[in-house]
């Protein structure tokens, strides 16, 4: 059982580092948001490393795509996702579980803050759609044994709104398209991925606890540089600047104590993982890494409505289109409201609602002539042509509404106009790569693994989902590395479930 965190140790800032000083740590992590809170956690439960840090920019963890507005809040399990093949929902299953296995370990106010337990389906539409559903269930359904397969009434029983003309009645009549769905009665499918973060860190704190180890936390500081360095004896560290960071503060030009307060430390890193969303690329290409990427930001915006929903609904994935189908999922932050979304939206920020970050994602645009095939054999395709201009019109006020509500339709057919509300300041962006080399868009994550004691994670969906899992990489390299002790038996049982030792 994990420690429950006492006030002492949930995630606040360190006592703050001395301008000008520098410090030393065995792993420097940079981000706060639930790909590097995962990675501090372990680090902190199942090594017995001496030192750890994890640095921020903003005075609170997981501000940016892990905030809990961001994101979808799903647990991807390749269950009711149909843009996963059988052998990437396997993969993906066993990462989404460590989630639900650290879930266990916490006290049971912390675990329901951070996951939440609803029934969900995924839902065709017609017959193409409804005959492929149900392919999917035979092919599916053995590896997935909570999987069943609802006809149009058990759909109207599970989600009346679905399934009904008018959900609020119930002798409403059945919507007349042929309907179909895979379902899963009750299973943990929502995560608060900020509260998910503060969890991480938290237990971080309480695996220290008590020991000389120590894990310093240094929020509302911003990594400028990081300069590897190799001595006589050829051991690289590495010697990080990390300059406090204060969005929107203001001072008097010649002010003594501010140009103290915004002056940087140094900590010198044996070992570095940045984990810093889009910003990982960013920070690998500065250094002359990871140069064969481009980036390509994919918004997505959400919408409101009255509570419709009792879990998520998920509609079937056209395979010409790149990103996952708008789904229907009761918010964890919002009782009583149903999240309608993501769209897909390209935009030349590598941070929503920060447009400054507009010159970084030209930086790591890196447009060249490789980069312009790749958009236009995205463009080219009627389907995803139409479906990136219409994703554009779901952002022009007025029109938005009108638009988003024949798609949200296709989930709940009795939806109206005056029920529909645009989700002012939600969601995020996914930093979609381009393979420069290959001439292709990548859906999944990057690891860069620069050189040996620095690697640098970018974290597109399902990168919430597969933290826990992403983590264990860096976790090995980082053993294998530093030849630190690692309890591999404490985390197999833990997170992956394993009943017997590992031979
Ligand atoms: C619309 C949308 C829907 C999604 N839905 C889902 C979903 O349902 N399920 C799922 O599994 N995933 C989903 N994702 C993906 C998921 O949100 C991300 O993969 C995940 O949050 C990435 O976590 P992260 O820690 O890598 O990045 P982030 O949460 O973005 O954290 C990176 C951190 O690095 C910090 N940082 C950046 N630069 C510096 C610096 N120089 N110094 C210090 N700190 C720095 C940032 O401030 C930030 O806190 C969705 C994403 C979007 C946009």
């Amino acid at each position: 059982m994990v420690t429950p965190a006492t006030a002492a140790e949930r995630p606040s800032p360190s006592a703050g580092p001395v301008p000008g000083a520098e410090t030393q740590t065995d792993v420097l992590i940079v981000g706060g948001g639930v790909c590097g809170t995962a990675l501090l956690f372990e680090l902190a439960r199942y090594t017995d490393l001496g030192h750890l840090t994890l640095v921020e920019r903003y005075d609170q963890l997981a501000q940016v795509n892990s905030k809990a507005s961001s994101n979808s809040q799903t647990i991807h399990c390749g269950d009711i996702e149909t843009n996963y093949t059988l052998e990437k929902a396997l993969k993906v299953k066993r990462t989404a579980e460590m989630i639900e296995r650290y879930a266990a370990l916490l006290s049971e106010p912390e675990r329901n803050r951070c996951v939440f337990r609803t029934p969900k389906m995924v839902l065709a539409v017609g017959e193409p759609e409804c005959s492929a559903l149900r392919q999917r269930f035979e092919l599916f359904s053995p590896h997935f044994p909570a999987m069943e397969l609802l006809e149009k009434a058990e759909i109207a029983e599970w989600e009346p709104h679905v399934a009904r003309l008018d959900g609020e009645r119930a002798d409403s009549p059945l919507r007349p398209e042929p309907l179909v769905a895979i379902g899963i009665r009750r299973a943990a499918t929502a995560v608060d991925y900020e509260a998910l973060s503060q969890s991480f860190a938290a237990q971080a704190l309480a695996a220290v606890a008590g020991s000389p180890r120590q894990v310093d936390l240094q929020l509302g500081s911003r990594v400028e540089a990081i300069t590897p360095e190799t001595a006589a004896d050829g051991t690289t560290t590495f010697l990080v600047e990390v300059r406090p960071h204060h969005p929107g503060a203001r001072s008097q030009p010649g002010d003594p104590n501010a140009q103290a307060a915004a002056a940087p430390h140094r900590i010198r890193a044996r070992h570095v993982v940045v984990s810093a969303g889009a910003h990982s690329l960013l920070m690998a290409q500065n250094l002359g890494f990871g140069l064969e990427y481009s980036c390509l930001p994919v918004a997505g915006s959400f919408y409101f409505t009255p509570d419709l929903l009792r879990g998520k609904v998920y509609t079937v994935q056209n395979d010409k289109l790149p990103f996952a189908a708008i789904h229907g999922d009761p918010d964890v932050r919002s009782p009583g409201q149903t999240r309608f979304g993501p769209t897909a939206l390209l935009l030349p920020m590598l941070e929503r609602y920060r447009p400054a970050s507009f010159f970084e994602f030209l930086k790591v645009l890196r447009l060249d002539l490789s980069v312009l095939l790749v958009f236009w054999q995205l463009f080219r395709i009627a389907d995803i042509r139409n479906y990136i201009l219409k994703n554009l019109l779901f952002e022009v006020p007025w029109l938005r509404r009108r638009l988003f509500l024949d798609d949200a339709r296709k989930i709940v057919p009795g939806l109206q106009l005056a029920d529909l509300r645009f989700a002012e300041g939600f969601g995020g962006v996914r930093p979609q790569l381009i393979h420069k080399g290959e001439q292709r868009l990548m859906l999944g994550e990057a690891r860069i693994a620069a050189m040996p004691g620095l690697a640098f994670n970018v974290t597109p969906s399902p990168g919430g989902t597969c933290c826990l899992g992403n983590a264990v990489t860096d976790l090995e390299a980082i053993v294998e590395r530093l030849g630190c002790g690692f309890d591999r038996q404490r985390l197999e049982q833990e997170l992956y479930g394993a009943t017997s030792p590992s031979p």
